[in-house]
């Protein structure tokens, strides 16, 4: 599937706030966002204009998408389902996003990134539930058991971005057994435990005209 396979932190500029996309680099002071703190390109510094309603919420969903690495279509089929489902729709996308296997492992700490999480998935390096997964979309529910494989627990990029998970924290919705080099899923990621700054409700009315 096509990706974007542009500057990633021209991303974060372009929507005016860190993204973080890249590991421990945006922690680090060679963010690019730290520096340089305006908008990407030849007009970059100048004053953004007014934006239209259409174009606030375009953006938000723009966001939203490069957060968690999806392309458009993908990011439209999450949001049908979403809609589809019981309950808040807006919350619900915010949640089955967060229940990706790629952004799970992120937020485990395996990954230092979501982009590293899904190469992590596509290489094979995690089980669910003792079963070979390697779908980066791949929905995790409650109850469900991410494992890093054996002969994966000595990859020293994984073991450096665990040893570096610690000072980012863990959701409560999942507990961390880091001597079996394993999470749990304890619940499903409520709205107020995603902490970036998004309007879901803006992407609602997007996709509502
Ligand atoms: Fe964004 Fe991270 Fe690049 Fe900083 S280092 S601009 S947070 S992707």
């Amino acid at each position: 599937m096509a990706r974007y396979t542009g500057a990633t932190c021209r991303m974060c500029r372009r929507e005016n706030l860190k993204l973080f996309l890249k590991g421990e680099r945006c922690l680090s002071d060679k963010c690019s966002f730290e520096r340089r703190s305006y908008g990407p390109g030849q007009h970059g510094q100048n004053k953004f204009k007014k934006l239209s309603d259409y174009a606030i919420q375009l953006r938000e969903k723009q966001k939203v998408r490069q957060i968690y690495g999806l392309m458009e279509g993908q990011f439209k089929r999450t949001f049908k389902a979403a809609e589809r489902a019981k309950g808040v729709t807006g919350e619900t996308l915010l949640s089955n996003l967060e229940r990706r296997l790629d952004n799970a492992v992120y937020r485990m700490g395996f990954a230092g990134s979501r982009d590293q999480g899904r190469q992590l998935i596509l290489h094979n390096h995690f089980l669910v539930n003792g079963k070979k997964t390697n779908i980066p979309s791949f929905q995790v529910k409650v109850g469900d058991v991410v494992t890093l494989k054996e002969k994966s627990r000595s990859n020293s990029q994984i073991v450096e971005n665990l040893e570096n998970a610690a000072r980012k924290g863990l959701p409560s919705w999942l507990e961390l057994d880091k001597a079996n080099f394993q999470a749990t899923i304890k619940a499903i990621p409520s709205r107020d435990e995603i902490t970036i700054p998004i309007q879901e409700q803006l992407i609602v009315e997007l996709y509502s005209k």
